[in-house]
């Protein structure tokens, strides 16, 4: 087994003459404020062990890794019937793109993107008012993480209410096509406010270690998913979870991972552990720059390539 920790050390030694790289997401002007240099890492094992660096246990704004955990829940409530509201292709088009919506009769290509986390946020409202839905969100994140500290950050949900003009866009128009149920201020409420969960490396970790381990977090023994759908979810991170930028990162890193505009990545080595990475500088399709680099990095020390050994 590969010395862990002295890979997280190295890999955090030999970035730090580039942290501040790409540029930080300024159109949720909340997320402006946050200090580029800023990196952390964090990994537990499916045995347990937990490897950190950085600024792993400080809290950042996890923007879209958060569709993983509505995803999860939707399937939960809904099951395959999800599926008839959101597909399960690649998009190729950037997270927040309106184009493909009107030829495919508004339904988004897949639950990443901010088209198909909007149909998720609209299945995880059903039978909630929308201050009930976050609330089951939020606990449902603290139950997976183990965690009861998680919170939302009101400010950045309240800065992306203010300027969420593109996702106001995509949630009209697919109400338009009668694919959401519930009033669009309501939609978009529950997704800013998931988009706006506060955690740090460490505490994602724990929270996407279910996906590492067929469905069950072993640390706590809370069983989440089958095996069959932490499989599923995790096929839909390796080949939607980056946008029109997850062929490359697939290529690069070669495991499931979801990103977020905050700078944040949550990748799962099957069967092995769950990796997080933060750096909040993004590249042109709004992964994380040295985010993705960090894992790239991994994922050749360790061999954890789901695509084979290094
Ligand atoms: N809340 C962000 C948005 O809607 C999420 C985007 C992201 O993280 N890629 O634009």
């Amino acid at each position: 087994m590969a010395d862990l920790q002295a890979i997280l050390d190295d890999i955090h030694a030999e970035l730090g003459p580039r942290l501040g790289e790409g540029k930080v997401a300024d159109y949720i002007p909340q997320l402006a404020h946050v200090d580029p240099k800023k990196f952390g890492m964090s990994l537990i094992t499916v045995d347990g062990a937990e490897h950190k660096v950085g600024d792993c246990d400080e809290p950042f704004s996890i923007q879209s890794i958060s569709k993983v955990f509505t995803l999860t829940m939707a399937l939960g409530k809904h099951g395959e019937t999800t599926w008839n509201r959101v597909g399960r292709e690649p998009s190729g088009s950037a997270f927040n793109s309106i184009v493909q919506l009107e030829n495919e009769g508004g339904k988004p290509r897949n639950p990443f993107i901010n088209a198909g986390a909007i149909a998720v946020s609209d299945l995880v409202l059903a039978g909630h008012t929308p201050r009930e839905a976050i609330g089951e969100i939020v606990r449902f994140v603290r139950y997976l993480a183990d965690d009861e500290t998680i919170v939302i950050d009101p400010s950045v949900a309240k800065s992306e209410e203010a300027t969420g003009f593109r996702n106001a866009a995509l949630a009209n128009f697919m109400r338009a096509f009668g694919k959401l149920t519930h009033p669009v201020e309501h939609v978009l409420g529950v997704y800013f406010h998931h988009c706006a969960l506060a955690m740090t490396c460490t505490q994602l970790a724990h929270a996407g270690l279910f996906l590492a381990a067929g469905g069950s977090n072993p640390l706590t023994g809370h069983s989440v998913v089958s095996s069959q759908r932490a499989r599923r979810i995790n096929a839909l991170m390796l080949t939607c979870g980056h946008y029109d930028g997850s062929g490359e990162f697939a290529y690069r890193v070669g495991l499931p991972g979801k990103s977020g505009v905050g700078g944040g990545i949550l990748a799962v080595a099957p069967g092995k552990a769950a990796v997080t990475v933060w750096s909040p500088g993004l590249n042109h399709n709004g992964n994380s720059l040295l985010g993705s680099l960090a894992l790239e990095m991994f994922a050749a020390r360790t061999g954890w390539s789901v695509f084979g050994p290094a």
